[in-house]
């Protein structure tokens, strides 16, 4: 079980399952919701995913023409939470707020395009300029 919380404490996510899919993102939404240079999400199968406290959502629409919700805490507004029309049956959970420096490294990067050039990715890390690819039938490959 991992645990996520906001930075106040009155919003947590519990997780029951292994966390595999993570994500980093260097795209300018990221940049800027984050104020880091980059966003870093897991995205975790919904079913393993046990919120606590109430948190409010903003839809932004993307690059690929659909929605994306961030859900932050209404007080101290630390951003937790994601839902993508994408991944359909996963919740993005901002992987920091795991505050876990043994936290699995990201598997893919995303609008390197957008990449502060310092910033290095591990070996293995799937690479793209912008978006990732749509794969139909493939949730998570
Ligand atoms: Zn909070
Ligand atoms: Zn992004």
């Amino acid at each position: 079980m991992s645990t996520a919380q906001c930075h106040c404490g009155a919003v947590s996510v519990a997780v029951s399952a292994p966390i595999t899919d993570v994500n980093v993102c260097h795209c300018q939404a990221c940049q800027r919701r984050t104020g880091a240079p980059f966003g870093m999400i897991a995205w975790v199968a919904a079913d393993a995913v046990t919120v606590t406290g109430m948190t409010s959502a903003w839809t932004r629409t993307a690059a690929s023409g659909r929605g994306f919700t961030s859900r932050f805490c209404p007080i101290c507004g630390s951003n937790i939470l994601f839902e993508a029309p994408l991944k359909p049956g996963v919740i993005g959970i901002a992987a920091g707020a795991f505050a876990d420096p043994d936290f699995p490294p990201p598997v893919r990067s995303v609008w390197e395009e957008h990449r502060h050039p310092w910033v290095m990715l591990p070996d293995g890390a799937a690479q793209f300029p912008q978006g990732r690819p749509v794969l139909p039938h493939k949730v998570n490959p």
